[in-house]
């Protein structure tokens, strides 16, 4: 999963930042509004993490635009404005949640995982398709009752997979879930963590859509 994190403040973002990464997203860290907008053109984020009190363009702004272009994905926003007036108005302006500085990196990592869940119109916290289970509150993926290790990469590859069952995502898309800016990316890493998941679940919890992408199955197991 890729966040954008927009935080002007350096202590905090460096903070956020190493936190987000350890929960392994991969993070894009701008520090003004116009960098956000910007980044949000240009990059496939699976949620935005966005202080209200930016240089250049406010928080709430950058927010406005973003629903203005009818772009869905969910963005929690934090305030050192510990006033209702301004969570009413960035709950108004579009964003889906919220939490007040000073928060705990583990508050902040649970509402990412909630927002991430309803985004993919997962109800249950638990991902479940094609007889593989993925917990993302604990990371813990079992295939057919029997829990399997996964590197953070093939986690990341098969967590992306699972918040949509039924639905193909192209390498293109999936190379945007593992990595941030300035991550190097070889030419066939997601064909490689393809393989490597197909040999831990089995051979057919992934299938290949040829000329379109990956997917993984709905419901069920497979034959
Ligand atoms: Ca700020």
């Amino acid at each position: 999963m890729r966040i954008l994190l927009v935080e002007d403040d350096a202590l905090l973002g460096d903070a956020l930042q190493v936190g987000l990464r350890q929960a392994d997203y991969a993070v894009d860290w701008v520090r003004d509004g116009i960098s956000a907008e910007t980044a949000l053109r240009a990059g496939d984020y699976a949620a935005v993490v966005l202080d209200l009190g930016l240089p250049r363009l406010d928080g709430l702004d950058v927010l406005r635009h973003l629903r203005a272009k009818k772009k869905t994905l969910p963005v929690l926003i934090l305030t050192a404005r510990d006033t209702v007036d301004d969570r009413i108005r960035g709950l108004d302006a579009g964003a889906d949640d919220y939490l007040v500085k000073p928060f705990d990196l583990g508050e902040l990592t649970a509402r990412l995982r909630a927002l991430l869940r309803r985004a993919g119109g997962q109800s249950s916290p638990v991902l479940s398709a094609a007889g593989v289970t993925l917990d993302p509150a604990t990371r813990r993926v079992e295939c057919d009752g029997k829990q399997v290790e996964l590197s953070a990469k093939e986690y990341a590859l098969l967590h992306a997979l699972m918040q949509q069952p039924g639905r193909a995502l192209s390498r293109a898309q999936l190379e945007q879930h593992l990595y941030a800016w300035g991550d190097e990316i070889g030419s066939n890493t997601v064909e490689v963590y393809i393989h490597h998941l197909r040999r831990k679940l089995g051979t057919d919890v992934i299938r290949t859509l040829r000329g379109i992408g990956y997917v993984v199955a709905k419901t069920g197991n497979p034959p």
